[in-house]
């Protein structure tokens, strides 16, 4: 089938396969491969990719949607476990733990967030904490899952999950698709890049055997080099590590436990914070430091120090830096994953900033004369995207109270950005949370996090004085018992997993 528009892209050219060049090769093979002359992946298996990239949030629900994949297929494939959030430990202090959990807390009431109504009523009789109002927190504390319910009155209306899975069998799985969709692999490693003497476009990308590959569109999605974006387009980087100074990870996989944690867990540790991911046949462990404030040794002592199973390979060691290409979309080149920037894994966010790459590129789907409006709307929409998850990450870090390691006192006194100290400010005064443009995180999830990491507001939203105070309270006690309830019934993790 033709598009029937001479000026149409016709050959698309994807620069590395890692999971970004894969989950692009999947979307394309879905939607674009019809109107296409030729979609070609290049990869090395010389180079080899990341592998690390394990935990999701639930929009990957709407990807896998979009290629039609079957979930138990999907779990199957790739070992994966359902998530429901992420348990934060020793964040706001030593000692202390929140869960930020997937879905709503509760419900708003007269036009009032949730949140506020809880803050309101926190002190009286039998209410509570807020996460016992989040279904999905409530399964997660008890090992539980189910999938969510489309009926209003159920509990299980409020749950809202995502996946982990393993890596490298993710992008295996997507490249047996793509491929069946007409995806075409090359192997071999990029040496250069042809650029168009006039325009600037890139042409063609030679491989080191001498092949030369030639498209309209190039999707750079090469990694931390970005060869493309980076390198030949010389599109400059923009830093973020003095907000966010982790700059390390080392990775270990230890033995799968005999009960599957149905959430990522986030301990805060001297410098940085150590991830656990549950997986059907590992548990995926990795400690994001900052190498300014830890040695590299002591991060890996640290790590192993605090698994809970055996370590089942060696610790692998892993550098970054923080930040975001100033445009991710130049001329003809358009990166995706690592090559258009980096945020740390604190809340799950890369692969899920692939997917809003990917679903912004389609609805912005150029033709050859590549017109500046549509490159213009595409960098505003995934800069801001960028920016959005930054603050929350670096709201984490500096809404604590943590004084015992130089680290900490860095991230809590540093200056932040602005759009992040109006958003504080708003909150510490009266709990205000506003979702500003489509930002990813919602009014429940910054809401989670500030009062897990021991922001109390210092005054009640106003409205709340209209309210009954005693009918209300009554009303939140039934929901938090519903919650309670339903989380004894539900199946344990491992055997939803096995229930698909
Ligand atoms: C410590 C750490 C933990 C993370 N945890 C999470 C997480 O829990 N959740 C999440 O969403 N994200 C996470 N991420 C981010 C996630 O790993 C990446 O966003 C994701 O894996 C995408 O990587 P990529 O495809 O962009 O790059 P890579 O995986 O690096 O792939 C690059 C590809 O380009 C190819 N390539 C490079 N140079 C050449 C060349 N010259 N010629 C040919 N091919 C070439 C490589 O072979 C490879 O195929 C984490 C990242 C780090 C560093």
């Amino acid at each position: 089938m033709s598009r029937g528009d001479g000026n149409a892209i016709r050959d698309l050219v994807i620069v590395g396969g890692g999971t970004a060049g894969w989950m692009m090769a999947a979307a394309a093979g879905r939607v674009l491969a019809g109107g296409l002359r030729s979609i070609t992946l290049i990869e090395s298996d010389a180079i080899g990719t990341i592998g690390v990239g394990e935990a999701t949030i639930p929009p990957i629900l709407g990807f896998n949607e979009l290629l039609g994949i079957d979930e138990r297929a999907f779990l199957e494939a790739t070992q994966g476990t359902f998530k429901l959030g992420i348990e934060f430990e020793n964040w706001g202090r030593p000692g202390t733990r929140y869960f930020h959990p997937f879905g709503r807390t509760g419900r708003d009431f007269d036009g009032i967030a949730f949140h506020q109504l809880w803050s309101w009523l926190r002190d009286a009789e039998g209410v509570g904490s807020l996460e016992e109002y989040s279904m999905s927190a409530m399964a997660a504390r008890n090992g539980k899952f189910a999938h969510p319910q489309a009926d209003p009155r159920s509990p299980l209306s409020n749950l809202q999950y995502a996946y982990h899975f393993d890596a490298t069998s993710y992008a295996a799985f997507l490249r047996s698709y793509a491929i069946e969709r007409g995806v075409a692999r090359q192997e071999g490693r990029i040496v250069d890049g042809e650029l168009d003497g006039e325009t600037g476009h890139v042409l063609a990308v030679k491989l080191e055997d001498s092949t030369r590959v030639a498209g309209d569109l190039f999707i750079d999605c090469s990694g931390f080099r970005s060869m493309l974006l980076g390198e030949a387009m010389d599109v400059p980087f923009t830093d973020w590590s003095h907000w966010l100074p982790c700059d390390r990870a080392v990775a270990v996989p230890s033995a799968a436990k005999e009960q599957i944690a149905p959430y990522t867990r986030s301990r805060a540790l001297a410098a940085g914070w150590q991830w656990r991911i549950p997986l059907q046949h590992r548990t995926g462990n990795g400690h994001v430091y900052a190498s300014a404030y830890m040695e590299d040794a002591e991060a890996e002592r640290l790590l192993l120090a605090n698994l809970d199973s055996e370590p089942a390979d060696d610790p692998r060691p892993l550098r970054f830096r923080t930040g975001v290409r100033e445009k991710l979309w130049e001329r003809n080149v358009v990166a995706l994953g690592l090559s258009g920037g980096f945020l740390e894994p604190l809340e799950s966010t890369s692969i899920h900033l692939i997917q809003t790459g990917i679903s912004k590129l389609l609805a912005l789907f150029p033709d050859r004369d590549f017109t500046d409006v549509e490159r213009d709307e595409y960098n505003r929409l995934m800069t801001s995207s960028y920016a959005a998850v930054r603050d929350f990450i670096v709201a984490h870090y500096h809404v604590t109270q943590r004084d015992d390691t130089p680290f900490w006192n860095y991230v809590r006194t540093m200056d932040i950005p602005d759009s992040l100290k109006t958003r504080l400010e708003l909150y510490r005064r009266k709990g205000r949370i506003f979702r500003y443009d489509d930002e990813l995180f919602t009014v429940g999830s910054w809401a989670a996090v500030l009062e897990g990491q021991g922001m109390k507001p210092l005054g009640s939203d106003p409205l709340c004085a209209a309210l009954d105070a005693d009918g209300l309270a009554q009303a939140m006690r039934r929901m938090k018992q519903a919650h309670h309830a339903m989380a004894a019934r539900l199946p344990l993790h491992r055997n939803a997993i096995g229930g698909g």
